[in-house]
């Protein structure tokens, strides 16, 4: 958290006001990704069915308030914008855990130079708000080995090809047998997939994967 930012009101993401870090309004106007129920079906725009991964679902789609709103967090060094966000996207994560039951929460890591640079990974925190908001455990028991090189750009194939090597397990940990990944954006489901193999080779029997928005 940069010092402005405890000296300073929160000004909501979405429009600037004053008062909040998202006002009412601006959480009101974040668009569902997916139809708001549990039928999950693999042409909806928010979901993906994998192959490690069974699947994966998405709260809202990445575009307007909710866009500006996750650049703040990822590069406007304002991490208590995840507790929003994290609230906004709970009923979504619910009816996810209608469908593969309560499962904990693993954030997907980021490589520890941007976590220095950062001060936190984003899909942590979200992690952390989502799990206290529908008390599900978070386990924090990957990481990111290797630098890649940025996704922007890359098609799914490239994507895989880039992220080859680079999550692994935390040292002696004990694999959960279902497993729910959670990101703040899904565009290919490549990191996605990638982490859910790394689980899947490590034991998991099913990995499913939530994301706060999905790139459309
Ligand atoms: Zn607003």
């Amino acid at each position: 958290m940069g010092v402005l930012e405890l000296l300073l009101p929160p000004a909501c993401a979405g429009c600037g006001r004053f008062g909040h870090l998202v006002c009412r309004e601006c959480l009101e106007g974040f668009r569902a990704a997916s139809a708001p129920d549990d039928r999950f079906m693999a042409s909806d725009p928010g979901t993906v069915v994998g192959d490690a991964l069974e699947l994966a679902i998405t709260a809202f789609a990445h575009d307007g308030t909710l866009r500006r709103a996750l650049q703040r967090l990822k590069y406007g060094g304002s991490g208590r914008i995840a507790v929003p966000l994290a609230r906004a996207a709970a009923p979504a994560l619910v009816a996810l855990t209608r469908v593969c039951g309560p499962l904990p929460l693993v954030p997907v890591p980021v490589h520890s130079a941007r976590l220095n640079q950062r001060g936190y990974n984003q899909a942590a925190l979200l992690a952390d708000s989502l799990g206290s908001a529908t008390r599900l455990p978070v386990l924090d028991i990957l990481e990111r080995g290797r630098a890649t090189v940025r996704q922007h750009g890359l098609g799914k194939a490239a994507r895989l090809q880039n992220l080859r090597g680079a999550f692994a397990l935390r040292e002696s940990v004990r694999i959960p047998p279902g497993i729910i990944l959670v990101d703040d954006i899904l565009t290919t489901s490549a990191t996605l997939e990638s982490c859910a193999q790394v689980l899947r080779d490590a034991g998991a029997a099913a990995v499913y994967g939530f994301a706060i928005a999905r790139e459309v």
